[in-house]
């Protein structure tokens, strides 16, 4: 059974989206028409770029946009392009596009089975496009075809009168509740929760839903992280548009996937400056900081239906469920030590150029206004 060897979190950067949820980043931000460009790669560069050769066995490739990822036609090759690579890969989408659904299915089988989907329920907006049938057929034709599925809320205080709605409909047409996350504010540095309640609050509502998701993210919310991060030895975050890599979000660009005569980048974050570790649900219980006791992936994406029918197939379940820690090298102390000092002076050097920068900003502030 495969393992999982690199994570690649390939971000498609567009705003482009048919939804207008009301927690999303691109909405809080009105960013919808922030971005147009075009997706101006080929498949054959896509395929050229994601050789299994490169990064040394099969990775989990998670494929998401700013807005909606199945939004450019395009995608649909890529995502296939990727799959013959033998990767395993997760796209994230909002479920609405049926005819982009319709042609993956006819995908052939061996890449279905290493093919998964977090189908975000956005709830509220289904409701007021009149798309919540187009949703889970969607859902079901991807079930079908031999896919792996999971359906996720990101649950907003006006979805609480809902709730009973959400499950019965979940129980209906996918067999099981779906798993719940934490709607997040990330204009505040603190990245709280995005809500009127505190967390604790907001977590006892939602938790209801009996998912696993929600009390792991619960967990390590608002907690900076001690453990050592492999992240961007055995991760990376990689723009598909212009092929930038960093080794974790909001780093400094560190190589270009694009740039195929050079060895992919291995060099780990070591320690991690932000409030909590972003998406501390995949990251995490994939094995970026082996130290930190989590559950698996699986874990956190699976339901077992009341049928006994699962939302994970056998292959993706069995990848979900390993380590980056069984088919890396861990480092020794003195090796982690070094990089954790890099890592450092560079956490100083931003937190000089944020203070230089704030009376900068002011001052040409000022000079604009008396312009
Ligand atoms: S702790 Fe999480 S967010 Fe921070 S660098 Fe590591 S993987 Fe990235």
């Amino acid at each position: 059974m495969d393992k999982v060897k690199k994570m690649l979190l390939v971000h498609i950067p567009t705003g482009r989206c048919n939804f207008k949820c009301p927690y999303c980043f691109i909405t809080l931000n009105k960013a919808w028409e922030g971005d147009r460009d075009e997706l101006n790669r080929t498949e054959d560069e896509i395929r050229k770029a994601f050789d299994m050769k490169r990064f040394g066995g099969p990775c989990y490739v998670n494929l998401c946009a700013s807005g909606e990822t199945l939004i450019y036609p395009q995608v649909v090759g890529f995502l296939k392009a990727i799959l013959e690579n033998g990767h395993y890969v997760e796209l994230v989408t909002n479920g609405s596009l049926t005819q982009r659904f319709q042609e993956i299915s006819k995908f052939p089988k061996e890449l279905l089975e290493r093919l998964s989907f977090k189908f975000s329920l956005q709830y509220t907006e289904l409701l007021r496009l009149g798309l919540m049938d187009t949703f889970f057929e969607n859902v079901n034709l991807m079930r079908s075809s031999g896919a792996s599925i999971n359906v996720e809320l990101t649950p907003v205080d006006e979805e609480e009168q809902y709730i009973d709605e959400i499950k019965k409909i979940c129980k209906e047409k996918v067999g099981a509740w779906c798993h719940i996350t934490i709607a997040r504010d990330d204009r505040d540095e603190k990245i709280p929760v995005l809500s009127e309640h505190t967390l604790d609050e907001y977590y006892n509502i939602w938790s209801t839903f009996d998912s696993n998701m929600i009390d792991f993210k619960k967990s390590v919310f608002q907690q900076y992280r001690n453990e050592f991060c492999y992240a961007g030895a055995w991760s990376l975050y990689i723009n598909l548009f212009t092929g930038d890599m960093r080794q974790c979000y909001q780093k400094p660009v560190c190589g270009n996937i694009y740039d195929y005569n050079r060895p992919i980048p291995e060099k780990p974050v070591g320690k991690c400056h932000l409030s909590h570790c972003y998406n501390a649900h995949m990251l995490m219980t994939l094995g970026l900081l082996p130290d930190a006791d989590t559950p698996t992936y699986t874990q956190i994406r699976n339901r077992v239906c009341e049928d006994g029918s699962e939302w994970l197939q056998p292959k993706v379940k069995s990848f979900f469920n390993s380590k980056l820690s069984e088919s890396n090298e861990l480092y020794s102390e003195e090796e982690k030590k070094k990089y954790i000092k890099e890592a450092k002076s560079f956490i100083r050097r931003r937190k000089i150029k944020k203070i230089i920068k704030r009376p900068i900003t002011k001052i040409s502030g000022i000079i604009n206004k008396e312009k």
